[in-house]
Formats: structure tokens, C-alpha cells, sequence
């Protein structure tokens, strides 16, 4: 028998289109690096498909796999379990298959915690988020169980800002509430940290949230979840003004390093992955 071992361990997304998703290169830069037989596949799975993919994932004895659009809800009713946080999102973009049994997490407002605390502890601060989609609610949720202590939605749609806050108040112990987004907004004085979850600036080096850029003062921290280009016009607004900026580039990447970690049990060098992502977006 030979002793050489020709089967990698198994991981992936699903999600459509996929053909633009550049988490494949990120991650399997990174498994490159530390000499890890893995592998990413990037599946095209259309919402009609994802019951057989989930299904061929376990047969295949694939570790793991990440869920983007439109998948993140409705993967739920193929699972076994779901971690208390993505039950409270209502939202799984990280499966593990251990045993057999399927288990999802949402690593996506996880990312964003792990990105922040490289710059501030979210525990006792007061947070202005701007935007109420996916992206938005998953951030709530995680810096309310990470005890922030007050966050402030505003949206557009002041009803999908409620729904956030709502969320935020009865499973957390952050305060939360909601501002109208009527033209450009005032950042009040006592905001610890400001965020933009809409997806202002995707693809668009010069838009950027309806905001008084006056109001950005010293000592601020501005994080954006826009990952490409990651130096979005408000971080490059904030810079000028003297506030710590955060780009989108250290939630995509410190997402990826946790679901690495729920599959192999290994943790991945993030900078192998930023710069994997840096020169792809041609932002190195
Ligand atoms: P959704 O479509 O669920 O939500 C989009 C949000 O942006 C909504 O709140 C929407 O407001 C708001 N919005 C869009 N255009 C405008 C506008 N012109 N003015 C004011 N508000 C606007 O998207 P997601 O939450 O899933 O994603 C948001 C962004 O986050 C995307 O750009 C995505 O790329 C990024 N993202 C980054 C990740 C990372 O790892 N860095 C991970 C996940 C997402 P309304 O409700 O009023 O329509």
C-alpha cells in the first residue's frame, strides 16, 4: 500500500452568481502557505439546487462550506443545529460537518468583531450603523452580545431599521434604537464608532453615504464593510479628519479565518489572505 495520500479535505461556498467571489483565491492562497491538502471549491448553486448540494457536501464528506447569496435563510431548514448568534440573525453563511451533522454559524458579523478589536474593545461604546440589510443585522447582533452599550440604526427604510434594533434589544444587553436618514446626517458628538453596513461605495471609489463629513471628528472610529475598493471615499474622508479608519477588507478576511478554524481547526495567516485580496482589487 502506498503511504501517500491522494485525497484532500474538502471545503467550498454555494452560492449564485459566484462567478465575481473571490474568497476561493483567499482561501486557498492561504492553505498554499501553510502546506494545508485542502481545497475551495466556488459552486454555482442555484436556490432550487441547494437541498442536493447540502446533501453532497455530506456525502462527499466535505468538512465545511460557506453560504452566500441568496442562500444564507434558507440553508437553516437543511441543518442539524444552528449557534445561538445565527439563530438570532436568522442567517447561516458557515456550515461544519462533523460527524455527519450539519452546523451553522454566521461568521460575517464575527468577522467585523474580530477586524474591530484590532483597533477598540466594542464593550461600553456607542455605535452609529448605518444601513439594515444582512450585513447590518449580523454587525448588530455581535456587538450587542460583545456588550456594547448603545447602537443607533439608521436607514433609509426606517422599518428594516426597527426590525435591527428590536432584535438587538430583546436578545442582547446593548440599548438600540433608530434615526430617520433623511439627507446628509450629523455623526453625534458622543459616537464611539461609526459604520457603514449599506452598500454605498461597492464597485465606486467616489460615492459614499449621505453624511455631514464635518461631523467625523478626532477620534473616531469610521469602519466600512466594503470590501472592494477598501479604500472607500468615507474612509478616506475619515483619514483626513483624523479618525481611525477600517476597511471592509479585515471583516472578508477574518471571516474566512474563522470558518477555517470551525472546519480544520487550524488558523490561517491573514495577511497571506489580505494580500491574496489586495491584489486581486488591485489595491496593494
Ligand atoms: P443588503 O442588500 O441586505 O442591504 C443593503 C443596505 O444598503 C440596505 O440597508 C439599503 O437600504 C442600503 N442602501 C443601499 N443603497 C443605498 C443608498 N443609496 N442610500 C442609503 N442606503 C442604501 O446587503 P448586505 O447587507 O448583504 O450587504 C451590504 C454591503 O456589505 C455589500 O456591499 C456587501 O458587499 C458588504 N459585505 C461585506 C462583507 C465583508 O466581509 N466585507 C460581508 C458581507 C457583506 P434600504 O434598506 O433602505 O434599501
Amino acid at each position: 500500500m502506498s503511504q501517500q495520500n491522494f485525497r484532500s479535505i474538502l471545503t467550498g461556498s454555494f452560492s449564485t452568481p459566484c462567478d465575481d467571489n473571490p474568497t476561493v483565491a483567499m482561501i486557498e492562497a492561504a492553505y498554499q502557505h501553510h502546506n494545508i491538502d485542502a481545497r475551495y471549491i466556488n459552486c454555482d448553486v442555484k436556490a432550487e439546487g441547494l437541498k442536493d448540494a447540502v446533501a453532497g457536501a455530506k456525502a462527499m464528506e466535505w468538512v465545511g462550506f460557506n453560504c452566500s447569496l441568496p442562500h444564507k435563510v434558507k440553508v437553516i431548514e437543511h441543518l442539524d443545529e444552528v449557534v445561538e448568534s445565527a439563530r438570532i440573525i436568522g442567517a447561516v453563511n458557515c456550515v461544519s460537518i462533523r460527524d455527519g451533522r450539519l452546523i451553522g454559524d454566521n461568521t460575517d458579523g464575527k468577522g467585523f468583531l474580530a477586524s474591530l478589536k484590532k483597533v477598540t474593545d466594542p464593550s461600553g461604546k456607542k455605535v452609529l450603523l448605518l444601513g439594515a440589510g444582512g450585513a447590518a443585522r449580523a454587525i448588530a447582533v455581535e456587538l450587542g452580545l460583545a456588550s456594547a452599550a448603545h447602537i443607533t440604526v439608521m436607514n433609509r427604510d426606517p422599518k428594516k431599521a426597527e426590525t435591527i434594533a428590536a432584535l438587538v434589544r430583546d436578545n442582547t444587553s446593548a440599548k438600540a434604537d433608530v434615526q430617520a436618514w433623511d439627507g446628509d446626517a450629523s455623526v453625534p458628538q458622543d459616537v464611539d464608532i461609526l459604520i457603514n453596513a449599506t452598500s454605498i461605495g461597492l464597485g465606486d471609489a467616489e460615492t459614499m453615504p449621505p453624511l455631514k463629513v464635518e461631523t467625523l471628528r478626532k477620534g473616531l472610529i469610521v469602519a466600512d464593510v466594503i470590501p472592494n475598493p477598501p479604500r472607500t471615499r468615507l474612509l478616506r474622508e475619515a483619514e483626513s479628519k483624523g479618525c481611525t479608519a477600517l476597511d471592509g477588507l479585515g471583516m472578508l478576511v477574518n471571516q474566512g479565518v474563522i470558518g477555517v478554524e470551525h472546519w480544520l481547526g487550524k488558523t490561517l495567516d491573514a495577511g497571506v489572505m489580505e494580500k491574496t485580496l489586495k491584489d486581486i482589487f488591485g489595491a496593494a
